[in-house]
């Protein structure tokens, strides 16, 4: 099993990028109940032959949609020791903690985040952006709203319309509502307007509403922006509310000299949700949130139970258990992956392979801008570039090249919606993509734009 996905990934670029499973692969998955076990040899064998050839091809270096990270051999035998080792890393004394602290020590120290900073590691930024929106409850209401509710206070949040989707859910989850998210306009480049932020909060406040909480998006899903996360916390802390940076998709942009600038303000965070899984090649999932301090975590999440006290010694102590920083008991050692990952590459190398990211995404964008059958969407915001042909009036031409991508199996960039209208999104996420792959996925969307015309 080993040799083959060792083999997999090395040839990974041989293999279609995606293809429809067929119905006899799912077919192996609709047998009944599996009373009886059987050979492990043959379960590989319907893994081979029925799952790897058809999975979303990601680890493809044609994949360039949505925002997905394409692993690496070393996160691969990271996962395989720790599913050996399996530790439980929601509480008790052991060495899983010790890693994970580790991470958010390094995490602290890369985002500027002073000692008083905690974190843990969650599936991803959803989840983090989530846990954000309950702390800055918390931090708005004291930690008496979690048994009776916000009642009659009228909380209300800022992000830019530009926000993902998950901030607005991530509201309803916590019983706010996402009617109570302001969704601010954002200017050419994607940032959100600041003082149309400020107005807006000043309204609110006149109108009796309780502003709580900023959300700040460092590289917005649809074209990469980073808001000005400066002219935010200097908002945030005008107005007194919790400052959080969502910054899933641009946050490691701090390990390139030339990107870190425009990050400027991520350090004032309050809070901070990114991805390991993305930019830095961890193997799914491995989300995580970084907060300024551990105790609005404790005060947010940890609770009294007997079957969970602690022991002054042994197992059951340990100062640190991450069921009191967060919402989850049993959780697996996503920290492990994470830190063969940091350690085996180093942050430098990484941040390297992040620049080539955003290079591609460069050379791309002027290779559209050159092509008189092409046309940039949106401004390039880092490492993604929305394009169209230059014909294609609704963007339905668009959908259909990307579609027609996907099928042929060597590219997949993702449709997105801009201006009103569908364009096509390539994220260049994947550090095994190439000039070559920027310079096919050119010609074949040229080639696609004669032929479906
Ligand atoms: C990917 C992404 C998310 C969601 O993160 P998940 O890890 O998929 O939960 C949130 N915000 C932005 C900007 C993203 O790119």
């Amino acid at each position: 099993m080993l040799d083959d996905m060792l083999d997999h990934l090395e040839h990974r670029r041989d293999l279609p990028l995606w293809q429809a499973a067929p119905a006899g692969a799912r077919a192996a998955f609709r047998a009944g109940l599996p009373r009886a076990g059987g050979p492990l040899a043959e379960a590989y064998g319907v893994f081979r032959d029925s799952v790897l050839p058809y999975g979303a091809g990601n680890t493809h270096p044609g994949f360039m949609g949505w925002v997905q990270g394409g692993g690496t051999a070393v996160g691969m035998l990271a996962e395989m020791l720790a599913a050996g080792f399996n530790a439980n890393c929601g509480g008790r004394d052991h060495m899983a903690h010790a890693v994970e602290r580790q991470i958010t020590a390094w995490m602290a120290e890369l985002y500027g985040f002073p000692a008083t900073a905690d974190g843990l590691f969650l599936t991803g930024a959803s989840q983090a952006n989530f846990l954000a929106v309950l702390i800055a409850r918390v931090r708005a209401l004291g930690p008496a709203v979690r048994q009776a509710g916000t009642g009659g206070a009228r909380l209300v949040a800022y992000a830019s319309a530009e926000v993902h989707g998950c901030v607005p859910r991530a509201m309803e989850m916590a019983g706010i509502g996402s009617d109570a998210l302001r969704l601010i306009p954002v200017d050419a480049a994607g940032r959100v307007d600041v003082a149309a932020m400020a107005e807006r909060i000043a309204a609110d406040r006149a109108a009796g509403a309780r502003p709580f909480l900023i959300v700040g998006t460092a590289g917005t899903v649809n074209t990469g922006a980073v808001d000005d996360l400066d002219a935010l916390a200097d908002l945030a802390a005008a107005a007194g509310v919790h400052f959080h940076v969502d910054a899933a998709l641009g946050g490691f942009a701090r390990l390139v000299p030339d990107l870190a600038p425009r990050l400027a303000g991520i350090a004032r965070a309050d809070s901070l949700a990114f991805d390991f899984h993305k930019w830095m090649q961890v193997p799914y999932d491995a989300g995580f949130l970084l907060c300024r301090d551990g105790a609005w975590q404790r005060e947010t999440f940890a609770a009294d139970t007997a079957y969970l006290s602690r022991a002054e010694t042994g197992l059951a102590g340990g100062d640190w258990w991450p069921c009191d920083v967060g919402p989850d008991l049993s959780r697996g050692f996503r920290a492990l992956k994470t830190w063969f990952t940091l350690t085996t590459y180093g942050l430098d190398r990484l941040g390297r392979m992040i620049g080539q990211t955003c290079a591609l995404a460069a050379r791309l964008a002027a290779r559209v801008a050159a092509e008189p059958r092409l046309a940039l969407a949106a401004p390039v915001g880092l490492n993604v570039v929305c394009f169209r042909p230059a014909r294609d009036a609704d963007g339905t031409l668009s959908a259909r090249i990307v579609e027609a991508l996907h099928a042929e199996g060597a590219l997949a960039p993702s449709v997105t919606r801009l201006d009103g209208r569908l364009a096509i999104r390539a994220a260049i996420v994947n550090h095994r993509t190439t000039a070559a792959d920027i310079d096919r996925l050119v010609a074949d969307v040229l080639r696609l734009e004669g032929a479906l015309g």
